[in-house]
């Protein structure tokens, strides 16, 4: 049987992040993962000319871990902001309307763009207004509540229907009344708190747009970061096309991790999968814990990649892409984002790469109901040539499926967590991270992934041996 410090379950960003660190602290490491994929969910495909990513495309400036990792690896000089202009349209009555200038996740900031967007109705701009004057709300003990609530209590019903529900939930795959302001958007929660309005918080504190943009990503795509993470690590220490069965306490070695043709025994072990996935290969001790895992929900979407010739396509795609409210009737997608107008070098210049997406709370089966992709890429293809203005068929098409692969944090997830970790106190050097926790988005897992792995190496002291002599 292989002995190692620590073992990695999962080889998605925040897997390969904590085997990262553990290589960089110079402790005996195995990660396993399930599919013959590293990165997860990231995953880039170049195809007659088109860099498509099939999962994620950005990364979030403002939270700098992705970036700095990009750095340490060498990639900083390959980091590129989005193209300009970077607005994003918001579909209303079949039109698209570009989200007002100014605006901090769709909060006003300026009154003159707010005042002219088609966007709203005269009562809804009013009702806006009264934010100016409404008191910080007592929050329940939780001190959480979902987005609709908050948004629907400081902004009215108009602001839930064409902002937060389309902007702020889409982003997570989610359903508007049921994700937590506070495990998503504390900031916002924390700006009522203190001030009461948020137009007035917002305005107080309006810093310029950073210059770049809010987003970065890679000439080669996200897949980019992962393939040079997995570039540091000793290929012998990461399996593929291997799924971990099971995780057992052992009587020397706390942990047995065994896959369908291998048997590891460590010191400490790293879940990196989805929260469901982790609570299958908790053991019959750690019951309570899987259930809690098991509580997390994951909803699934799937990512359709069109391509079109540019003189095809009527609308000027000037901007990232548009979202799409739940109010909007008879429109199958939930977003859609012009890649070649917001990254540069996806597409042949005569040529333009779209992406769709379906699915996430909104329409939980609709990925069950269409298990062709022919039939998915119609659907998409059919809403993107009503909304832009397409005549002809689409020249490619790649159809990403990611079942149970968005995490839904919804109210209550931080107080789960909490409850997670004192759980995960009883079983020293048993640790949780990636999505389903307490990341949302690749720079926090990064975050995580790497902070988790350190604190394996501290609580674990054959790694820690290791971690003082090499780190
Ligand atoms: C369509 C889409 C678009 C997104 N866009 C963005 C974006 O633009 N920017 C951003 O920051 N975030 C975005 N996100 C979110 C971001 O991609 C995720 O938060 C992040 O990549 C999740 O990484 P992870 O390692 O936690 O999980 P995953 O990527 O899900 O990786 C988990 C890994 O565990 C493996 N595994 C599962 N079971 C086992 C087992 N039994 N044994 C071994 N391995 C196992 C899986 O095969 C997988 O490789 C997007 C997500 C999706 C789905």
């Amino acid at each position: 049987m292989e002995r190692v410090d620590v073992c990695v379950v999962g080889g998605g960003i925040a897997g390969l992040s904590a085997a990262y660190e553990l290589h960089r602290l110079g402790v005996a490491f195995r990660l396993f993962e399930a599919t013959d994929h590293l990165g997860g969910v990231i995953l880039t495909e170049s195809l007659d000319g088109f860099t498509i990513d099939g999962g994620p495309d950005a990364l979030l400036a403002q939270k700098p871990a992705a970036i700095e990792l990009c750095r340490e690896l060498g990639l900083g000089d390959r980091l590129q902001p989005t193209l300009e202009p970077r607005t994003a349209y918001i579909l209303k009555q079949g039109r698209l309307h570009p989200l007002p200038e100014a605006s901090v996740l769709g909060i006003p900031t300026r009154l003159a763009p707010f005042a002219r967007t088609g966007l709203f109705s005269a009562w809804a701009k009013l009702r806006f207004g009264l934010d100016l004057a409404l008191p910080p709300c007592r929050l329940p003990p939780s001190g959480d509540e979902s987005i609709g609530a908050f948004f629907r209590r400081r902004f009215g019903p108009e602001a839930v229907d064409y902002l937060a529900e389309p902007l702020l939930a889409t982003i997570h795959a989610g359903d508007v009344d049921r994700l937590s302001m506070r495990a998503l958007f504390p900031r916002l929660l924390e700006a009522e708190q203190a001030g009461g309005s948020l137009i007035q918080t917002f305005r107080r504190r309006r810093t310029p747009a950073p210059p770049d943009g809010m987003f970065r990503s890679l000439p080669g795509g996200l897949a980019e970061l992962t393939a040079a993470l997995v570039a540091t690590l000793p290929t012998e220490r990461v399996s593929r096309n291997a799924r971990v069965e099971t995780v057992d306490q052992g009587a020397d070695a706390p942990f047995i991790v065994r896959t369908a043709d291998s048997v590891c025994s460590a010191s400490a072990v790293i879940l990196a999968a989805p929260a469901p996935v982790a609570a299958g290969l908790l053991g019959p001790r750690n019951e309570r814990l899987a259930a809690l895992c098991r509580e997390i929900p994951h909803a699934s979407t799937a990512t359709v990649a069109l391509t079109y010739p540019r003189d095809a396509v009527t609308h000027p795609l000037r901007g990232s892409g548009f979202v799409v409210p739940r109010v909007e009737p008879d429109v199958s997608i939930i977003a859609a984002t012009w890649v070649s107008s917001k990254w540069p070098g996806r597409a042949p210049a005569d040529q333009v790469l779209l992406r769709a997406f379906i699915g996430g709370a909104r329409d939980p089966e609709v990925l069950d109901r269409t298990p062709d992709d022919t039939a998915l890429t119609q659907l998409a293809h059919t809403d993107l040539a009503r909304i832009l203005g397409i005549a002809v068929a689409p020249s490619l098409a790649r159809v990403y499926r990611w079942m149970g692969r968005s995490p839904q944090h919804e109210v209550g997830h931080l107080d789960r967590l909490d409850a997670i970790e004192r759980r995960l106190e009883e079983t020293p050097g048993l640790f949780l991270t990636g999505s389903s926790f307490r990341s949302v988005g690749i720079p926090d897992c990064v975050r995580d992934g790497r902070a988790t792995a350190r604190r394996a190496v501290e609580r674990t002291p054959g790694a820690a041996a290791a971690g003082e002599s090499e780190g």
